[in-house]
Order: C-alpha cells, then structure tokens, then sequence
C-alpha cells in the first residue's frame, strides 16, 4: 500500500469500535489503492459501499489495529469478489469437449492454448489444437510451433477459408483423430470489432462449445470493462483466463472483468513459456496484490488465527530477560511452526529478512521437528541450565530423541545463537506484537 494509506491506518489505532468516520478515511486509501490498481472506477465505487456497509459497526479486534481491521475486510471482500474458490474447465458429457479461446489481439490466446493442451495431455486426454485465427498467416505457424512444443496435434486450413468452415472441419478432424478435448485457437482485434464479433458468434453456433474463455492481459486498464461486456454480451463467457500476471501489473483488470461478466476467472498465465501449465487462480494472492499489500496480510491473517498475542508478549518479555530457556526455545518454534513453513514466515515480517543472523538459523522443517524431540529428551534442569549438558548426557539425549550426538550440539549451538539474535529482534518482535505489522 502506498505510504498515505499506512499513515491513514496508523492513525487508527487503540480505538474500541470502528466508527463511520475511521471507515470513511481508511476507504479513501483502499480506493485509490483500487484505481491505482486500473480497476473500474464504477467498480471501486460499488465495491467500497460494500465493504463500509460491512465495517462501520464492527468490535475492533485485539491482535489488530482498526485500520488494519479494514484493509482485512477490504481483502476478504476482494477475495470473495473474485471468486472464493478456483473452478476448472467443465467437461461435456459426449467427448469431445469444446473450448473457445476468445479475446483482444496480443491478449495471450495462442499461448493459453499451448498451455492447456500440455496440461491436458499430461492429464492423458487427446487434445487437438484449431487454428482458427486466419487473419495473420504468423498466428497459424505459431500454433503449429506451440503445438509441437506441447506434443499436440494441429489442424489448419491455411488463410483461405472461414473460420467457420474451418472450426466444423476440426470437429470432423477431432473425431477422425479421437481426440476428446477440441481447442479453438481464434483471431483477435486490437479493439472490439463488429465483424470479429460476428464470426465468432458463427463460429460459437457452429461447434457448440462447453467452454468460452475470454483470456484478458493483467495490464489491461480501463478499456477491460467494454471488452468484458461486449465479449460477454456476444459470446456468453464461462471463464476468464488472467495472462501475464507475471509482468509488474497489479491485476485490478481482474477484478474488473469478473465484476462485469460475473465468470470466474480460471487460470492465470505467469509467463511466455508454455512448458508450465497455466496456473490456477488463487483469488486471495490477487487480492493482496492489487492491494499492493505483498504478504502482510496473510502474515496479519495467520497471526491472528494461530497466534496467541498474550503468549507471544509473555514469550517475548522473557526472551528480553535473561531467562530464555530451551523451554520458550521449544514454545517459541512450535508457536512459529504453527505459521507455516518458517521461512516464508520470516520473509513475510517488514525487515526480518534483512536482520544480520537471520541466515544461521536453520528454516528446514523436517529439523524442527528433530529438534522438539530433542528438547523434550532433555530434563527440567537440562532445560533451564543447558551448561550442565555434558557428553553423556548428550548421548543419552540423542538417543533418547533418536538423533546423533551432533544434532544435539546442533540444536545447542542454535539456540545459543537464538538468544543472542533474539535481543536483537527483540525491539522488532515488540513493534509486531503489539501494534501490528503495518506500523
Ligand atoms: P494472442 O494474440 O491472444 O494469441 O496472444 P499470444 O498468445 O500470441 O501472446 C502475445 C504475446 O504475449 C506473446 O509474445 C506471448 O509470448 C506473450 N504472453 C502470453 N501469455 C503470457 C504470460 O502469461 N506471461 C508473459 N510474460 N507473456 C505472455
Ligand atoms: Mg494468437
């Protein structure tokens, strides 16, 4: 989020109930925040009365600030709106099953094609590729590029015939061929154009397909909503294909064109290559990315639903003190496991990656859990006194633990450097612990 949106939140803080007022300054962010991200304006309109309807009134929660508890909001909403869960292509009940691939020119058609077929054909179906798009002689090499790449077979009938002939000769092609999933490859404009809209609605009529989807370029601004409602208006969509996610677009013509069109969006495409299926959407990740927010939130999410705040200060108060013992060593990694796979964790706290040390310590997870059964060979007084670990007794912990002897030296050598990093972190944790990571 932009710096403006982090000092309007922050001057939400300690306060119990969110009022109409602490909404109204924290939207004004989230909305720009939305535009910025090239979603519709009309879009962001209806979208923030939803959420503020939904905010004022809400009992501010412990682990959050008010602000934050908004932009949670925000993203919850903007999750939703983008779908909740991930569908996939619908399959008909007769093979083959067709699919249409339509959209603006450069829109990344041909290579969702590519994609989808190798998928396909990794999931033992018999794809068959349709060059429909006769208006650049390039686009049917390119096809047949693509679809020797991905192993596929092609059918073309060069430039000279209409894409509708074309399409039912490719049914008769696919049935020849037994192929079981049919995908139609079809011309783009660089902008909406009467006459493509026509074929493609021959074209629809002729082949039936199970599947229309409309693949839209993630750097689409604005222009997305006409080329949603006119594609969705002509062609009825079922399914939207996100490209070029890769690049730095924040995405917002997603949310966009499923607001316009209503379809799930049902893949995104992260790059030009076609050795990589298409990815399926995860509406959540997009959300925080138009929100500009990279992975605070979910860290924000997380903290909340597993994190204990009282325990984690209590934690934190003795890890200060000179008392740190292999005790909160053990409670404080299974606190953090609890977070998910530490490293990420660690990546997702503003500044913990950059902290010196932070690179000794050891985020493999199968460890963590040697290291627990470790600790828990050890005594009360091993614990609270880890000088009084002599060889043998080391040599009992490890076999008690059903590790090595260096393992235990590992652990106690990791800890050590804990303690020592932990009173460097320790300003850090408090600045998370209690005011929220956005702060
Ligand atoms: P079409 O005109 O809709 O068929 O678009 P193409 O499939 O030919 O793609 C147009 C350009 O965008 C090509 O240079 C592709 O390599 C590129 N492209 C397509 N999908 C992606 C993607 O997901 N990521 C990136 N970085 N480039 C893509
Ligand atoms: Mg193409």
């Amino acid at each position: 989020l932009s710096s403006s949106l982090q000092k309007a939140l922050g001057k939400l803080r300690s306060k119990g109930k969110l009022t109409e007022n602490d909404v109204q300054e924290a939207m004004r962010e989230v909305r720009l925040a939305l535009l910025a991200a090239d979603v519709n304006v009309k879009v962001v309109r209806d979208f923030v009365a939803r959420v503020r309807e939904r905010a004022v009134g809400q009992d501010v929660q412990k682990s959050l600030t008010p602000g934050q508890q908004v932009v949670k909001i925000v993203y919850e909403e903007l999750t939703e709106l983008m779908g909740g869960t991930q569908s996939r292509i619908q399959m008909a009940a007769k093979p083959p099953t067709v699919i249409m691939l339509v959209g603006l020119q450069g829109a990344g058609k041909t290579t969702a094609i590519a994609k989808l077929a190798l998928s396909f054909r990794q999931h033992q179906h018999r794809p068959l590729l349709v060059a429909a798009d006769v208006y650049r002689p390039a686009a049917i090499d390119q096809l047949h590029v693509l679809g020797r790449q991905v192993e596929v077979p092609v059918f073309d009938m060069g430039t000279s015939h209409n894409p509708v002939d074309i399409v039912r000769n490719g049914m008769q092609e696919a049935e020849r061929q037994g192929a079981d999933i049919v995908l139609v490859d079809t011309a783009g404009r660089l902008h909406i154009d009467e006459g493509l809209m026509t074929e493609l609605e021959d074209m629809k009529a002729a082949i039936q397909p199970m599947e229309v989807l409309l693949v839209v370029d993630a750097m689409t601004g604005q222009d997305a909503v006409h080329v949603a409602e006119t594609f969705h208006e002509r062609l009825g969509v079922t399914g939207i294909i996100l490209s070029k996610l890769d690049g730095d677009a924040r995405g917002g013509a997603a949310l966009t064109v499923r607001q316009v069109t209503g379809c799930p969006i049902k893949y995104v495409g992260l790059g030009e290559k076609v050795d990589g299926p298409l990815e399926p959407f995860h509406p959540d990740r997009l959300a925080s990315r138009i929100l500009g927010m990279g992975d605070v939130l979910s860290l924000i999410e997380r903290a909340q639903e597993k994190f204990d705040m009282d325990k984690a200060q209590e934690m934190e108060e003795r890890m200060r003190s000179a008392n740190f013992s292999l005790n909160d060593f053990q409670e404080m990694f299974r606190q953090v496991r609890n977070l998910g796979p530490l490293d990420q964790v660690l990546k997702m706290i503003p500044g913990m990656n950059k902290m010196k040390g932070i690179e000794n310590v050891d985020l493999n997870d199968k460890r963590f859990v040697r290291m627990d059964a470790i600790i828990s060979s050890m005594t009360e007084a091993e614990r609270l006194d880890p000088k009084l670990m002599n060889a043998s007794r080391r040599r009992r912990i490890a076999n008690g633990s059903g590790t090595t002897v260096r393992d235990v030296n590992q652990l106690l050598k990791q800890f050590e450097q804990t303690q020592e990093m932990m009173k460097r972190v320790s300003g850090m944790g408090k600045k998370f612990g209690r005011k929220g990571a956005m702060n």
